[in-house]
């Protein structure tokens, strides 16, 4: 029996960053970039108005005030957009607009609220301070800086900075393709009627959803039959459009654990037990000329998403190319008994609370059976329970893999 360290292991050894791709900036979403972004040009580009106000030489209205006013004609107006073709002289303001070119000669902007906003002649009843509401170009960085290195994930924020550094695609790695696939002849696609003694597939969902979460790019091919040649048309068929394929079912000890049977005579997937509970039987290996790698996960529905979360998860964090693979982990003080099999790491479904008082508890999230997808949908965390531990006292701290970005 493998620990779960020494699969996880095997698992991360294997995977590799995908080769980075240029990608548009909706592509790119969600990825990791793969090479330095240079501003192309100063941002801001150019010196311009942060107020919608006056254009005014500073010493023109050095001396307003509310009881004495400065009057100055306005000889035209800048828009947002338009060129920077005017100049202010002595005596003279421009009324400008947020973000239009300060015009030669300003030396500030009085804003609007500061005058009596009138056209001809404007009533000003402040002074500015030189330079005072003039956004200078390059302020925010200068042409040719490194906005963003290369292993920033790219989120809404640093996608708006690569627009702003001139960039229309970027050189990043692509999400990994999932191509997920449900295994037995039991299953019926949810939908259709299920006749007796048959079940509905609810994995397939379940982890093309999950590999979305992870930053995947998912296919759901559906459930086949127990059915060997069956299983490996479909797998070959699809090794063409997938980085990963992940099959749910037949790894077990059963008549007809058809997944086991046939990738193990191929000798590139291995089948080993894992002392995790749930989700003991775990395959995992490569196929196809590309060797392509292959996760078997169990086939209930809780053994076949926690293995998700412990090995699928981290290994398509590594194909993105990003530093964090695994989930965060946080302790929690345990307030209710809970068990735990011997020589098995247990990761218990789990609700986890910050209490008014700060501290952050823990409880089960329901039935701890591998069947129970109820508790699977309630639990915000995954609570470990150490191999050599069975019994878990009320007060014990233990560690909870959060699996949302917040605790309730
Ligand atoms: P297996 O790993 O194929 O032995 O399946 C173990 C248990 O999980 C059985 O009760 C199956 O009916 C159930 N199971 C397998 N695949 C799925 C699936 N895709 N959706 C829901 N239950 C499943
Ligand atoms: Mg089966």
């Amino acid at each position: 029996m493998n620990s779960v360290d020494e699969h996880l292991e095997q698992v991360l050894g294997t995977v590799r960053p995908l080769q980075p791709l240029p990608l548009t900036l909706g592509d790119a979403h969600g990825c990791v970039l793969a090479e330095d972004i240079a501003a192309g040009a100063p941002m801001p580009p150019f010196d311009n108005s942060a107020m919608d106000g006056y254009a005014v030489r500073a010493e023109d209205v050095a001396a307003a005030a509310p009881e004495a006013p400065v009057r100055l004609s306005v000889v035209g107006d800048v828009r947002a957009g338009s060129a920077p073709t005017y100049s202010v002289q002595p005596g003279y303001c421009l009324r400008i607009m947020t973000g239009a070119p300060v015009p030669a000669g300003a030396g500030g902007i009085v804003p609007v609220e500061h005058t009596d906003g009138a056209m001809g002649q404007v009533t000003i009843f402040q002074p500015v301070r030189p330079g005072q509401h003039i956004r200078r170009a390059g302020e925010d960085q200068p042409a040719g800086a490194i906005v963003l290195s290369a292993g920033a994930f790219l989120g809404a924020a640093q996608l708006g900075l690569v627009a702003a550094a001139g960039r229309a695609s970027v050189m990043c790695r692509p999400r990994p393709r999932v191509v997920v696939i449900s295994t037995g002849d039991e299953l019926v696609e949810v939908g259709e009627p299920v006749p007796p003694g048959r079940v509905l597939d609810s994995n397939s969902h379940m982890l093309t959803a999950a590999a979305r979460e992870a930053g995947a790019m998912p296919y759901r091919v559906g459930v086949i039959r127990d059915d060997p040649r069956l299983l490996i048309e479909t797998l070959e068929d699809h090794l063409i459009r997938a980085d990963v394929l992940v099959t749910s079912g037949g790894v077990s000890a059963g008549a007809y654990d058809v997944v086991k049977d046939v990738l193990s005579k191929l000798g590139t997937v291995r089948f080993d037990q894992v002392a995790m509970q749930p989700g003991m039987p775990q395959g995992f290996g490569v196929l196809g000329p590309d060797q392509t790698p292959i996760f078997t996960l169990p086939g209930n529905p809780v053994s076949a998403l926690v293995s998700f979360e412990i090995f699928v998860r981290p290994a398509l964090r590594k194909m993105l190319g990003a530093d964090v693979l695994h989930r965060p982990s946080m302790s929690a003080i345990v307030t209710e008994p809970l068990r735990s099999p011997q020589g098995k790491r247990s990761y218990l479904r789990g609700v986890v609370e910050r209490q008014p008082d700060g501290r952050v508890t823990a409880r089960s999230a329901g039935g701890q059976g591998s069947h129970h997808l109820s508790p699977l949908a309630v639990a915000n965390a995954l609570l470990v329970v150490p191999e050599h531990v069975t019994e878990v006292p009320v007060g014990t701290v233990l560690a909870a893999l959060l699996l949302e970005r917040r605790t309730r």
